[in-house]
């Protein structure tokens, strides 16, 4: 990609309205558009990196078996109001519309009732289980605070999984494999010495702990303790020396901490199995309840974890896996040797499929190396009249300060090793 041709351009300004640093960042580097508060939209580079994060879960997701689908987002009234959801009062943030004849519609803020509802007619034997499906699709919830950016939006992408078991023992194995994955997922996101597995209020169908997955941040809304050593967690609306015992951890060994969010796994029991009617007819023919689990990744709140975590003074810092180029390459001088050299080597990474942002235009070196900056490209390369007379190739890392000088076998390899 040449920045040419880039359709956005980084900028000083930023809206009035937006507060959140994640969100400010993006809208200078010009990887998001606000629409309005907790509405945004995901401008070229922003989606490159939108997904990346989604690839990463994707391939966690199919590596323990789990199928993608694509659930509607606009939902009948009637599904919910078979689990007492449409009017429930807990759930004050759906945002609901009407068709031309005044049917009432609910837009999908979670799936479990239309995800049971498409799949009970296939899963009817014990033979047709375990099963897992997920999807990643924009969800929509009418949140009273969405000040946060990316880390609280009204309508923002999830990935949601949604299992189901003989029983609660193939149950327990099935929900310990998924949260494997996901704490690989925010490894591979380089998220991973910070998220800590906490437990959290089970909800209303089951008395057992759900779990959350919390990003330790001071820019966190939610409170826990952790144990640092176990490397685990407990929210604070379920701290209390009863819990404790349960969970094996002392008081002692805790440390309060702010947290984001980044993902949660429940146990559903058969409540939306049995409501709907999904079930299955064992060896002996008998009818059994299926049992159930969800599990959520916010991918928008943590690109925006990810940026305000990353960033500096100067801009965006992308770890390599998510940058949406791994390279930016310009030249000093308007000068044929060097734009002739710099062009030779755009196409040469290009053709080895290294992702590159040439940066074409005659502007000034110091300019163009703060757009570098402030896009968070991980590693700058630099053609000079220095470094045509020494056949060498200047790099700087996006995190450090040196220079360093390459020929062209070792820059390739480099660049190779860096992509893998
Ligand atoms: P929270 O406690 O933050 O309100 P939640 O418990 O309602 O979230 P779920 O409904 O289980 O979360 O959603 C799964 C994941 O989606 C969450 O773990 C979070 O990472 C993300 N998420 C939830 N709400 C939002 C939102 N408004 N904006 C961005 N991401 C969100
Ligand atoms: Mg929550």
């Amino acid at each position: 990609m040449k920045i040419s041709s880039l359709v956005t351009k980084t900028s000083k300004t930023i809206p009035g309205d937006e507060l959140a640093s994640n969100a400010q960042l993006l809208i200078k580097a010009g990887y998001l558009h606000k629409e309005m508060a907790g509405v945004y939209a995901y401008l070229p580079l922003g989606l490159m990196v939108i997904e990346k994060i989604k690839t990463i879960v994707r391939q966690e997701m199919n590596a323990i078996g789990g199928q993608e689908l694509l659930m509607s987002t606009l939902q009948p009234r009637e599904l919910w109001e078979i689990t007492d959801r449409w009017d429930d009062k807990k759930v004050d943030n759906w945002f609901k519309t009407k068709l031309n004849n005044g049917t009432e519609l609910g837009v999908g803020l979670t799936h479990e009732e239309p995800v049971v509802n498409a799949l009970k007619d296939y899963i009817t034997s014990y033979k047709d289980l375990p099963k897992k499906v997920y999807q990643i699709q924009q969800k929509y919830r009418n949140e009273l605070r969405a000040k946060s950016g990316l880390l609280r939006g009204r309508e923002f992408i999830m990935k949601d999984m949604y299992s189901f078991s003989i029983d609660q023992a193939q149950h327990d194995i099935q929900y310990e494999e998924i949260v494997a994955a996901y704490l690989k997922i925010y490894q591979r996101l380089g998220l991973g010495d910070l998220t800590f597995r906490t437990y959290a209020s089970g909800g209303i169908f089951t008395n057992k702990f759900s779990d959350e997955f919390q990003f330790i941040s001071p820019i966190g809304e939610d409170t826990i303790f952790i144990d640092e050593k176990l490397k685990v967690g407990v929210n604070k609306e379920v701290f209390n020396d009863d819990n404790l015992k349960k969970m094996g951890l002392h008081k002692n060994n805790l440390v309060e901490k702010r947290a984001v969010e980044v993902g949660n796994t429940f146990h559903l029991d058969s409540k939306y199995s049995d409501a709907l009617g999904m079930y299955y007819h064992d060896q002996t023919g008998q009818k059994k309840s299926v049992i159930m689990g969800s599990y959520g990744i916010g991918i928008s709140r943590l690109m925006g974890v990810i940026t305000e975590h990353f960033s500096d003074e100067k801009g965006l810092v992308w770890p390599d896996q998510l940058a949406p180029f791994l390279c930016y390459l310009t030249f000093i001088a308007d000068n044929d040797q060097q734009i002739k050299k710099t062009e030779k080597l755009y196409q040469d990474l290009t053709s080895l499929h290294i992702g590159v942002i040439y940066d074409d235009r005659f502007s000034r070196p110091a300019e163009k190396f703060a757009d570098c900056d402030l896009l968070g490209i991980p590693i700058r390369i630099v053609i000079n009249q220095k470094t045509i007379d020494d056949d060498q190739y200047e790099i700087k890392l996006r995190t450090k300060k040196e220079l360093v000088y390459f020929n062209y076998q070792e820059l390739l390899q480099y660049l190779k090793k860096k992509g893998e």
